[in-house]
């Protein structure tokens, strides 16, 4: 699956050696709307920005969803900067002054424990503002499985089920609970299993408001929409996604996910620096790699890439190239963990092509080490 013509056109102007992040603002939008468009009645559709926070990426998807769910207090300047609607902040550890910002920003809050939810009815009062919040639940039960498991096993995220009852005991004057936040997994390709999931949380959130006596008006189902990378362009398939799933009157569905709506938009392209031959392997050593991208090494796969040919060679002796072999696409690092691709067949490789890897736009750079050696960064490249 090559890239397409516009990111292709946009890596060929650039400087030899090429090193860069494409990301596609049409193709956010057009993520967002398939994503909209699959989704329940009374459902709101949220970007988590922790996916991508590049400034381009949060201010198109604030706009293209109704808001953005954030989970620190540097993503609340982000999200408040870039004009979202609606904001919902959660996190394990927020501080006093994440919270007072969360609370003047008007953002819903995420509350993860007892004792978090006596700072912010403290923060509240002292700021004058009634604390809008859901309480986020680790259920007894795992209800939905995928690449990370936050619920119904031992995770520092949410209230214990069998907790609840203390914490709804606790003094909450100003702080209104309109229900739970219950985000299960990542990267769940199993449409039915995910639409399951929502009407559990969405009955489960009854009889546990019912129980703790608060009048449920959310039910965050969190993110967890998922994409394979190894199989070209394979993502949860939202067809028919919202068949079976009935939200009630008076409750709103949270939706937040980060993976679906920026993995697709986002390019990252590497130029190869060399290629050689230990101990019967190809190596296509990249300017860049996983201090750039560390998605594969932290997940342990390869990613698929495709070959832009460059036609300029400028030096005085033969262009180095390997043709129908399977290469590694390694990096610059001084590490042999620096392994973006094993053993992917080209057809063709010389010195000075480029490797572009799609569906880089979440969890791409934001989670990757990037001063580890202190390589140049790549360039931003925004369509
Ligand atoms: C990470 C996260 C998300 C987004 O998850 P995706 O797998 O990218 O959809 C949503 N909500 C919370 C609370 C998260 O931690």
């Amino acid at each position: 699956m090559s890239a397409p013509e516009p990111v292709l056109a946009a890596l060929r102007g650039r400087p030899s050696p090429v090193c860069a992040y494409v990301y596609d603002r049409q193709a956010l939008r057009e993520r967002a709307a398939a994503v909209r468009a699959a989704l329940p009645a009374n459902t709101i559709l949220l970007y988590a920005v922790k996916a991508n926070g590049h400034p381009d990426v949060a201010g198109t998807l604030a706009q293209a969803c109704d808001g953005l769910e954030v989970a620190s207090g540097g993503e609340l300047e982000l999200a408040v900067a870039a004009g979202a609607r609606r904001i919902v902040f959660g996190g394990p550890a927020k501080t006093d002054a994440e919270l007072a910002a969360a609370l003047h920003a008007g953002a819903q809050i995420n509350i993860e424990s007892g004792q978090e939810l006596l700072r912010l009815d403290r923060l509240a009062a002292a700021a004058g503002i009634q604390a809008q919040a859901c309480v986020r639940v680790n259920r007894a039960t795992a209800t939905v499985t995928g690449t990370h498991a936050m619920t119904g096993t031992p995770t520092p995220f949410g209230v214990d089920e069998s907790r609840l009852g203390q914490f709804f005991a606790l003094p909450r004057e100003h702080v209104t609970i309109l229900g739970f936040h219950l985000h299960a997994v990542s990267n769940n390709l199993d449409a039915a299993a995910h639409a399951r999931f929502l009407t559990d949380c969405l009955t489960w959130s009854a009889s546990a408001a019912a129980r703790h006596g608060i009048t449920l008006r959310v039910v965050n189902a969190g993110g967890g929409l998922g994409v394979d990378y190894t199989t070209a362009g394979t993502t949860i398939d939202l067809t028919g996604f919202a068949r079976g799933v009935r939200v009630p009157d008076g409750v709103t569905l949270i939706m937040e996910p980060g993976r679906v709506l920026a993995a697709d938009a986002g390019w990252y392209a590497a130029e190869v620096l060399d290629l050689k031959h230990t101990h019967g392997t190809w190596f296509a050593v990249l300017r860049g790699g996983t201090h750039h991208f560390r998605l594969p090494a932290a997940w342990g796969y390869s990613h698929p890439f495709t070959v832009l040919e460059r036609p300029v060679w400028p030096y005085p002796w033969d262009r180095p190239s390997v043709s129908g072999v399977p290469v590694d696409a390694v990096g610059e690092l001084c590490t042999p963990r620096d392994v973006l691709a094993r053993a992917q067949p080209v057809e063709r490789l010389r010195v000075g092509d480029v490797l572009v890897f799609a569906r880089t736009g979440a969890y791409g750079w934001d989670i990757s080490h990037h001063d580890f050696l202190r390589h140049e960064p790549p360039e931003f490249l925004v369509l």
